[in-house]
């Protein structure tokens, strides 16, 4: 049955780890997903560090190298709920910049072994004072010590590296079969941004949905986000509560999103349980083999629920932003034991 498995190569060689960001797989759904539609998913797991943040990670970095904002051998400096600050450790790892992260005390615990392990510091801020404590304290250092701050809440170089990059490849990738509805959720909203870019331009009728927390609907509140003079915000969003899925909707309506508020970037914003989120995160493991973390589980969540509503034969594309192994510490694995459940310890007695 079939021909053996073969692979030739890249056909190139890299110069630095940096250089194997993006370009990661749209891979098909054959199980879990509704039979009259195509749903794909895009698997950001396969970046160097394992998410779609090394993007911007990146970009930060060599936008500030071009624009001589960052000088050889200066600190960088970041808040972030972890991805970015994973990205940003293994940018500034292979160029040589010395990076300290602050994150609020909330986020998995492997998030910060694994930025020490690539060669940051990492200052934890109380979770109370929620994503604006992170924030300011990344500032407040920043301005002390004369650190680069990268700021990717407001940095253009975040949506510009996805319009360079996740949109182009999506566009090429989908240039045969057409894209009906492309699915992503936010945390800065530079996905969202610069996607929103290249598909209104290049496949105008693709429907962009997107998707936040049940219980922080910042963007389906309509309610605006007060932002001081330097576009950072003024305060935390009223409709924000602390909910479960780790990298998106911080307790502010980041710059970076605001532009696909202001242009139409979404045709839909739909809210999600990131409880049922988890689950999808569980079948999609299970029953495709495809590992992801709970922003990737939430936003097949919303997908599915599209989905059963979308015509037949409608072709669909769904964000993954990250792997499940970033949270083996967290409700997403609570159900899972290290110990042997009945059914193994029966095979175990069994020879
Ligand atoms: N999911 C996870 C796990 C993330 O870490 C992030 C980024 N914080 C996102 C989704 C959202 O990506 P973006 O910042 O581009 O909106």
């Amino acid at each position: 049955m079939g021909n053996l498995y073969t692979t030739s190569g890249r056909g190139k060689l890299y110069d630095s780890v940096t250089e194997t960001v993006g370009d990661t797989p749209c891979v098909r759904l054959n199980h879990i997903a509704p039979d009259h539609v195509s749903l794909y998913v895009k698997v950001e797991s396969f970046n160097p560090l394992s998410s779609v943040k090394d993007r911007l990670a990146l970009n930060m970095i060599e936008a500030a190298e071009r624009e001589g904002l960052l000088s050889p051998g200066q600190t960088v400096v970041e808040a972030t709920s972890g991805n970015t600050g994973i990205g940003l450790a293994m940018v500034c790892a292979a160029k040589g910049y010395p990076l300290v992260i602050t994150m609020a005390d909330s986020f998995s615990i492997e998030r910060r072994r694994l930025m020490r392990f690539l060669g940051a510091k990492v200052v934890l801020t109380p979770r109370a004072e929620k994503g604006i404590g992170m924030y300011r304290k990344a500032q407040a250092l920043a301005e002390k010590n004369g650190w680069f701050f990268a700021r990717q809440f407001e940095s253009s170089a975040n949506a510009d590296i996805h319009e360079s990059t996740t949109g182009r490849e999506i566009v090429n990738d989908f240039k045969d079969i057409g894209l009906d509805y492309w699915v992503t959720g936010y945390g800065t909203g530079g996905t969202v941004s610069g996607v929103a870019r290249v598909l209104r331009k290049d496949l105008p009728n693709c429907k962009i949905i997107l998707s936040e927390p049940h219980n922080a609907r910042l963007v389906g509140s309509g309610e605006p986000q007060q932002r001081n003079a330097d576009d950072s915000p003024a305060g935390s969003h009223p409709a924000w509560e602390p909910h479960v899925i780790q990298g998106w909707t911080p307790d502010f309506i980041p710059k970076v999103l605001q532009e696909s508020i202001d242009n139409k970037g979404f045709d839909q914003v739909l809210p999600v349980d990131g409880t049922i989120g988890m689950q999808w995160a569980a079948r999609l493991a299970a029953e495709e083999g495809i590992l992801t973390g709970v922003s990737g589980g939430s936003t097949l969540a919303t997908a599915i629920e599209v989905a059963e509503q979308a015509p037949k034969g409608s072709v669909m594309l769904v964000m993954l932003p990250d792997t499940g192994e970033r949270y083996l510490s967290t409700p997403l694995f609570e159900t899972i034991p290290a110990e042997m459940d009945e059914e193994e310890q029966a095979l175990a007695d069994s020879v």
